[in-house]
């Protein structure tokens, strides 16, 4: 059995069986990882409180067939995510694969959900797409404005406009 501690940055939290939640997290020492939070749906989970989306949590993990959460705590106060900060996360929820670690994109997430600017075209190279030289899936116009999160596709601000808004990512 193995131990971690390492920093952290909460992508989701969702509920897994009956007592406990499963946190999709990006880590600085294994990359994304899930992390199993036993108890963690219970009302006085004491390491709930410090998992929601977007905080930077120094955390302590085992590792077991999967990773369960030992011990989190906040790494700096709950502040309410930038709507620049929310998109970059989801797209790294989108894009990011598992257990890769990659310190470029660490660090720039980290600035990110501690309220600096870093555009998101960043963002999109560090994952390995290329917003500004892309051109639309639909009709082959350059620039593009948007990216699909579930088709991992660009497209121009009118083809795009059809996409559900939950499913979008604006790349500027
Ligand atoms: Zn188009």
């Amino acid at each position: 059995m193995q131990e971690y501690v390492t920093d952290a940055i909460v992508l989701s939290v969702h509920p897994r069986g009956e007592a406990d939640r499963a946190i999709d997290c990006y880590t600085e020492q294994l990359g994304r990882i899930e992390v199993r939070m036993i108890g963690g749906r219970k009302p006085l989970s004491k390491l709930s409180p410090h998992c929601d989306v977007g905080s930077l949590v120094v955390i302590r993990l085992v590792e077991k067939n999967q990773f369960t959460l030992i011990d989190a705590l906040r790494a700096m106060p709950s502040r309410i995510l930038s709507p620049a900060a929310l998109r970059v996360i989801g797209l790294i929820r989108a894009l990011a694969p598992k257990g890769v670690s990659d310190a470029r994109l660490w660090e720039a997430l980290k600035r990110v959900v501690c309220g600096s600017g870093e555009s998101i075209a960043v963002f999109f190279k560090l994952l390995g797409y290329d917003s500004t030289s892309a051109s639309c899936e639909a009709c082959g116009e350059n620039p593009v404005s948007l990216f699909s999160l579930p088709h991992h596709e660009f497209f121009c601000d009118q083809c795009g406009a059809r996409l559900p808004e939950s499913d979008i990512v604006y790349c500027s």
